[in-house]
């Protein structure tokens, strides 16, 4: 054989040809046979479970039921408008459901005619004293088979598709047809990827096996093993690549030394006015060690709102100064700077060192000065926002820098932070965030980088009271906000802003505010209210003025989300409070409980809201673990949609496995991946060489990854 059915054109695929294949490449990013024989079912139709229409509930999770159109409606439309709703109401014999839809009526319509029998999958819901069914997937009836029923051949991969696939006749059969095709012309040409002593040792069915099972499997016991073979390849190479960079990285010799702790660590550490947490010591143990090793230090620090990172950025920091060395730390609001700024020079009045604030609003003359010491080394540590990475700052010997809140900054922003030394070598880099990633996605996201945490709370801190109310006892909550008030206490209230429906969110904002200042009268009551529309020096004005306790109540948007210490706040009002992730919710929560009072965070939920969110929000109330809070959004929302993820988004795409799902596997192929490296670093021995082969791919070139931070 010489030619290359694998990486053939797709349109060269008998029953393909150029229009389909344009098609296929636009609507399914599939260009050759290759990449459509690694294109999956998202799931299968099992001719063993058809339900009865009379036993569907309106709680069944997804189901699968086969019957006729008996009758359509469709509520006219506006003069000129466009259909907006449709539906189809079908009967199997037991009984008989609505299907409706909102989206593709015109081709649903023409497909549903009254009469004619379909397969439908979906989730059914609760609608108006009623189960019905919102857009269920529609698919040619299954013809019963006496002689198959219940035995081979019973499930059929359903491949995810568009309209405009289906449009151009490539159907679910189709699909199936294609894939028969496909992998009848490269089944010879598949080459393992994984060496014969990691099936072993895994007990993996070989690849050929699995791509043929995957798209027609026999029963669900070889598909479970398909699944978890190729789930498992594709855990194993992205945690493969990833761990490979990290060792590679770590034996070259690219670090700045700093093998001492210096004189102004001491005098820092032995001024602390308390004694750091456990955690926190070890923590800068495990810098330290970083930073003496002769490697670049590249360190992601995990650590729950108030878990006193900014303890732990300082003594970092002061060992880089006791090396010989400046130390930048960067925070991305000028709020969190300046606090950051005020707490870290009260941290180093003991030491000598020299600490600059460098934000948006620093004024010329002074900016002219700061860029003066950090150039000749006069200033030891700089504080600042995104003005820090502006060409025009450079430095004497630039050693460590410090990102805090790291989701903020964007992967190039971090990037240029690589040019401020000006010996060649890289400086150390500590990325700290209080947004817990689930450790599945931590492993992925950060896989090439070290990763502390920080689990354990400064002592003192009070569990902060969580309670889910409705609009019903908005009069309580005042009158409770009042005897807090009264108590000398402040409060936050926060209303979401979601991007896309800003000017809605706005609207609410502001009549909540009006609606606030009402039942809270000037005088006595001071309501400030911050949000993204205001200019800096507004957001400074009314932040500062209650952080300085010159206002009762701070109305805002998320903006005060991170960082911000507010230590006689002590309740924290969340609107519509359905609508934040609980990670997010999680960082609001964080902004109460810092001083020493109890505290207290009241979500307010709207009318109208899921079960799902429902669920969602009390389990903010049951737990204050942040990690476990994110491991739950993470199941619900999917890791895309993850607070902290969505600009640095994943290195490569999965196909098959979820990060969600799929953690026990996860670990195991990352577990697996280490002890290969240690056995073979270089992946050098002539066993290994499989995996040299699938790691030249052009998916894990990830060096913009490996680059960043
Ligand atoms: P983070 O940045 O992790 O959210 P901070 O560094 O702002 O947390 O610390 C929160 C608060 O806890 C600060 O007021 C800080 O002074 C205090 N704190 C930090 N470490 C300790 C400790 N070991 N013991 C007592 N209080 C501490
Ligand atoms: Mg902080």
């Amino acid at each position: 054989m010489y030619t290359n059915n694998l990486d053939s054109d797709i349109q060269f695929l008998p029953g393909v040809g150029p229009k389909r294949a344009a098609l296929l490449k636009k609507e399914l990013e599939i260009s050759t046979i290759g990449e459509l024989i690694r294109f999956y079912p998202f799931r299968y139709i099992d001719r063993s479970t058809i339900v009865p229409i009379k036993d569907i509930r309106s709680d069944s999770a997804f189901v699968q039921f086969q019957g006729s159109v008996v009758s359509i409606s469709a509520p006219a439309p506006a003069p000129g408008g466009k259909l907006k709703k449709f539906s189809a109401f079908v009967s199997d014999g037991t009984g008989q459901i609505e299907l409706v839809f909102f989206k593709g009526i015109k081709y649903t319509m023409e497909r549903l005619q009254v009469g004619s029998t379909w397969l439908f999958f979906g989730k059914p819901s609760f609608f108006s004293g009623r189960i019905n069914m919102v857009h269920p997937e529609i698919d040619p009836p299954i013809v019963q088979d006496p002689s198959q029923k219940g035995g081979a051949g019973v499930m059929t991969g359903v491949y995810p598709s568009t309209e405009a696939l289906k449009n151009a006749g490539i159907t679910g059969k189709v699909m199936n047809r294609l894939m028969s095709k496909a992998l009848d012309l490269t089944l010879p040409e598949i080459k393992e990827t994984l060496p014969d002593y990691i099936l072993r040792d895994k007990g993996l069915i070989p690849l050929k096996t699995a791509l043929l099972t995957i798209h027609f499997p026999k029963d669900t016991q070889s598909l479970d093993k398909a699944k978890y073979r190729l789930k498992f390849e594709e855990l194993f190479f992205l945690q493969l690549s990833l761990l490979k960079q990290k060792f590679v990285r770590s034996r070259a010799e690219n670090g700045l030394p700093m093998p001492k702790v210096g004189k102004a660590f001491n005098d820092c550490f032995n001024a602390l006015p308390y004694e750091l947490t456990g955690a926190q010591k070890r923590v800068i143990r495990e810098i330290h060690a970083d930073l003496k090793s002769g490697h670049q230090m590249n360190r992601l620090l995990q650590g729950d709102v108030g878990s006193g990172k900014t303890m732990v950025a300082v003594l970092s920091s002061l060992i880089a100064i006791g090396n010989g060395f400046q130390a930048c730390i960067m925070a991305p609001t000028e709020v969190l700077t300046q606090q950051h700024f005020k707490n870290i020079s009260k941290y180093l009045a003991p030491t000598d060192v020299k600490v600059a604030l460098l934000t948006g609003s620093t004024k010329t003359s002074e900016r002219k000065a700061i860029h003066e010491g950090l150039l000749d080394g006069s200033i030891g540590i700089v504080v600042g926002t995104h003005a820090l990475i502006e060409d025009t700052v450079q430095f004497k010997n630039l050693g460590l820098a410090i990102i805090d809140e790291q989701h903020r900054f964007g992967v190039e922003q971090r990037a240029k932070l690589w040019n401020k030394t000006s010996c060649g070598i890289p400086p150390h880099v500590l990325v700290m965030t209080a947004t817990p990633i689930p450790r599945t996605l931590a492993m992925t996201l950060y896989g090439d980088l070290d990763v502390s945490v920080i689990d354990e709370m400064p002592p003192g801190r009070k569990p902060v009271q969580t309670m889910l109310i409705t609009e019903k006892r908005r009069y309580a909550l005042n009158k409770f906000m009042k005897d807090q008030i009264a108590l000398g206490r402040q409060v936050f209230v926060v209303y979401p802003l979601i991007f896309e429906s800003e000017k809605v969110d706005y609207k609410n904002l502001e009549k909540g505010y009006e609606k606030l200042v009402e039942d809270f009268p000037f005088p006595p009551y001071k309501v400030a209210i911050v949000h993204g529309k205001q200019t800096n020096e507004e957001k400074n004005f009314n932040m500062s003025a209650f952080a300085a306790g010159r206002a009762h109540i701070l109305v805002s948007t998320t903006v005060i989300e991170v960082g911000v210490d507010v230590p006689n706040a002590s309740v924290m009002v969340i609107e519509s409070a359905e609508r934040f992730g609980l990670s997010q919710l999680h960082q609001l929560r964080g902004r109460v409980g810092r001083g020493s009072d109890k505290s207290f965070c009241v979500l307010v939920k709207g009318d109208k809201v899921s079960k799902e969110s429902e669920h969602r929000l009390e389990l903010m109330c049951e737990t204050e673990d942040g990690f476990q809070l994110a491991e739950e959004d993470m199941k619900m929302r999917g890791p895309g949609d993850l607070e902290g993820t969505q600009q640095s988004g994943l290195p490569v795409s999965l196909n098959i496995a979820s990060l969600a799902k799929d953690g026990r596997i996860l670990q195991d192929a990352r577990d697996y991946a280490e002890k290969v490296l240690q056995a073979d670093p270089a992946l050098t021995s002539q066993r290994n060489q499989p995996l040299v082969q699938e790691l030249r791919k052009d998916k894990y070139k990830t060096d913009d990854y490996s680059n960043i931070s």
